[in-house]
């Protein structure tokens, strides 16, 4: 049960790679976000709910524990979190916040596959992690936990390779290191308390929960309206990408024509437009979708 009576909670990284994003899906939910006077603390006006604004690090456990009911946190977080104790409900993925936990190490280091590792100093801050993937991997070394600046563990002869989390790769390379293998994929999740709030509020809940799926759903999203000879139907319904049945009406006075509408999924580019028409499809609109349930 929530701490707070008669309030969801919801946690969120109070600033940092994720932070705007998880204040956007907050919003976009419907929810109105107001600053409150104390930073920790946001509140949103228009239901009873606050944010708790933290770090990162604490937002599997405030939600493990039921301080809150909701949280946005990486991937690579919660799993470095996992202890054996009580751990919150992965809602789902949130398709932000990508990134991966690799193994990198300097060019001279002969790198064959994870049995490379055997009896060396890898140096993370993501020990619990890295620990899982060697016991999975059969390999034993050493894990030298680093709060921070993996990236120079090398040069300081600390250890002869690290396991760091890489989006582009620019931080490696600086530091004259090479990503060798992969340890984890990881994005945004929404993860959500193993317990049910009070009464009152789980229907709150889980309807901030289906909005934001719905948010989620409808990013890169797009509605496809054409018109198109009914001979080619089945040929276009199969170009549209991502698209589940689409739904096909009839065009005042055209016998041998009908509209198709359709929710894409995927990127809808051009040459999908150019293959549309290639089909025969013709008046060809590509709308963005702004909600979805
Ligand atoms: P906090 O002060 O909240 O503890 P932090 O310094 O631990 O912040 P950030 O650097 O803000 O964390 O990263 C937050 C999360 O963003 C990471 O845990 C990860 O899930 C994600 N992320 C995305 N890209 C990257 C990246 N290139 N490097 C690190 N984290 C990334
Ligand atoms: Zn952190």
């Amino acid at each position: 049960m929530s701490t707070v009576q008669g309030r969801l909670r919801i946690a969120v990284q109070k600033s940092g790679r994720l932070a705007e994003r998880s204040l956007d899906l907050v919003r976009d939910a419907g929810l109105r976000v107001v600053k409150g006077n104390n930073d920790l603390l946001y509140r949103v006006e228009n239901y009873p709910i606050d944010l708790l604004r933290v770090r990162d690090d604490d937002i599997p456990t405030f939600v493990a524990d039921g301080v809150c009911d909701l949280g946005i946190v990486g991937e690579n977080v919660l799993e470095e979190g996992r202890n054996g104790g009580p751990m919150a409900e992965v809602v789902m993925p949130l398709g932000f916040g990508r990134c991966t936990l690799k193994i990198a190490a300097p060019p001279a280091l002969d790198y064959a596959g994870p049995a490379s590792l055997q009896g060396l100093r890898v140096a993370t801050s993501y020990p619990r992690v890295l620990r899982r993937w060697l016991e999975a991997e059969g390999v034993q070394a050493d894990i030298v936990t680093m709060r921070g600046a993996v990236e120079v563990a090398p040069r300081l002869k600390l250890a002869q390779a690290i396991c760091d989390l890489v989006s582009t790769g620019a931080t490696l390379e600086a530091n004259g290191l090479a990503a060798r293998d992969t340890v984890l994929d990881s994005q945004a999740v929404l993860i959500r308390a193993p317990t049910a709030p009070e009464p009152a509020l789980a229907e709150l809940l889980d309807s901030i929960v289906e909005r934001m799926a719905g948010v989620v759903a409808s990013q890169g999203a797009k509605y496809v309206m054409l018109n198109a000879p009914r001979s080619a139907l089945d040929e276009i319904a199969a170009i549209l990408p991502g698209a589940g049945a689409p739904t096909v009406m009839p065009l005042s006075g055209r016998d041998d024509a009908v509209a198709v509408h359709a929710v894409c999924q995927e990127a809808v580019f051009w040459e999908t437009l150019e293959r549309l028409k290639a089909a025969g499809a013709s008046a060809i609109l590509v709308l963005p979708i702004e909600k979805m349930m």
